[in-house]
């Protein structure tokens, strides 16, 4: 199989052998649960609340900023809801700033609490950049107070990359505090929520790899309030229920396994570009999103060919070949991506766009091989 669509979910690698084995291992060593009070059951306890630090400190967190979720979905819900909730009794109405390039489980959600909230769309570029002088305007209308700005730190989709930095400056300038959905960062770039000014951030364990599906996890700054998910004792009353042991575990050994790498990022990034070229010259296709502000991995191109990306993906897949057209969360829906059309693509466009995304153990071979797969699936399927 030729699998090109690792922003859906990681492909499984030899590294993830590693992940296996250190589940493998806990299933038979950290079976019991965590909460009991004899001795086996501290252990697992303690075992816990190790790869709580581990994950702190890959993200510059506190261990107690950590809270095990089941995924991106659900630390994404959390944040909106949760942070709204803050304000049930509260005779003005909080405001929340966000963009129309975020994931639906955030675009969801917003609109669902918009009865109990302001809701502010930050105007973005072309390449899905967000426009900051917009973002400034948003926020003095505001005027800082009751102020939550949710934005995206690497699109999954067309792979853009935002300045996190310089909004989380401009948002606490004006006295807001600042969520990121970092789904597709971590792992691939620098995240740091101390250096970066973050105040709450979601994740998705198997991004990183596969085996790590339904783990996940929101950092909360200390001094952020946010009201429980799941009332229960767990997770210092915030989210409870008893914890993914295992799940956990293999969380902890993934992003030890996800430590920065330069070398292996300049690898990456020419690999992708090489990929890129070839696709802008055998097919003539137009790269959506940033040319530099750019996941490592991430290509979404659009072709000008009579084609649809749905046929060009089910005929790739009578090949083994696997892509994706939009992000995998609406391809049950014929429906052309929002983001595409945020970034101002036609309906028309955005349905001869597919989204390519890079596995870690890609090679110059694989890419080859698409190009030709793809050379005959649009001869078989382009239209008049
Ligand atoms: N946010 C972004 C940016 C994503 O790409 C995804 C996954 N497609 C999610 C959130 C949701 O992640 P999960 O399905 O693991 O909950």
């Amino acid at each position: 199989m030729l699998y090109f669509d690792a922003a859906s979910t990681a492909k499984k690698t030899n590294i993830d052998e590693l992940i296996e084995k250190e589940i493998f291992h806990a299933i038979k060593k950290y079976w019991l649960n965590p909460s009991s009070l004899y001795q086996p059951s501290v252990e697992v306890r303690k075992k816990i609340n190790e790869c709580r630090k581990n994950i702190a400190d890959f993200i510059g967190a506190k261990p107690e900023e950590v809270i095990f979720t089941s995924g991106a979905t659900e630390s994404n819900n959390w944040v909106i809801r949760g942070w709204v909730d803050n304000f049930v009794n509260n005779k003005r109405r909080p405001h929340i700033v966000t963009t129309r390039l975020e994931h639906k489980s955030i675009l969801s959600a917003i609109h669902n609490t918009s009865l109990n909230a302001e809701i502010h769309y930050v105007n973005n570029d072309e390449y899905g950049m967000i426009d900051l002088e917009s973002l400034k305007r948003i926020l003095w209308h505001c005027n800082g107070e009751l102020t939550l700005v949710s934005i995206c730190m690497a699109n999954g989709e067309i792979g853009t990359i935002q300045d996190i930095k310089e909004i989380s400056k401009l948002v606490h300038k004006n006295g807001g505090i600042l969520h990121v959905d970092a789904t597709q960062a971590l792992g691939k770039m620098f995240v740091d929520v101390e250096y970066l000014g973050i105040d709450l951030l979601s994740a998705s364990g198997h991004k990183l790899s596969p085996i790590l599906k339904g783990i996940g996890f929101l950092y909360k700054k200390n001094v952020i309030d946010i009201q429980p998910l799941i009332y229960g004792s767990q997770e210092n009353g915030l989210r409870g229920g008893t914890e993914n042991t295992f799940g956990i575990i293999g969380l902890s050994k993934a992003v030890e396994l996800h430590k920065p790498d330069t070398q292996k990022a300049a690898d990456m990034v020419s690999k992708r570009n090489y990929f890129i070229n070839q696709l802008e010259i055998k097919f003539g296709c137009k790269l959506n999103g940033h040319g530099n502000h750019r996941l490592l991995n991430n290509i979404n191109v659009t072709f000008p060919q009579n084609i649809t990306g749905e046929s060009l993906l089910y005929t790739l897949d009578m090949s083994n070949v696997c892509i994706s057209t939009g992000s995998a969360c609406n391809s049950t829906s014929v429906e052309p991506s929002h983001v595409l059309q945020a970034i101002g693509l036609s309906k028309e466009e955005a349905m001869k766009t597919i989204r390519i995304t890079l596995p870690d153990d890609i090679t110059y071979e694989q890419i080859d091989k698409f190009i030709d797969e793809s050379n005959k699936a649009i001869k078989l399927i382009a239209y008049d």
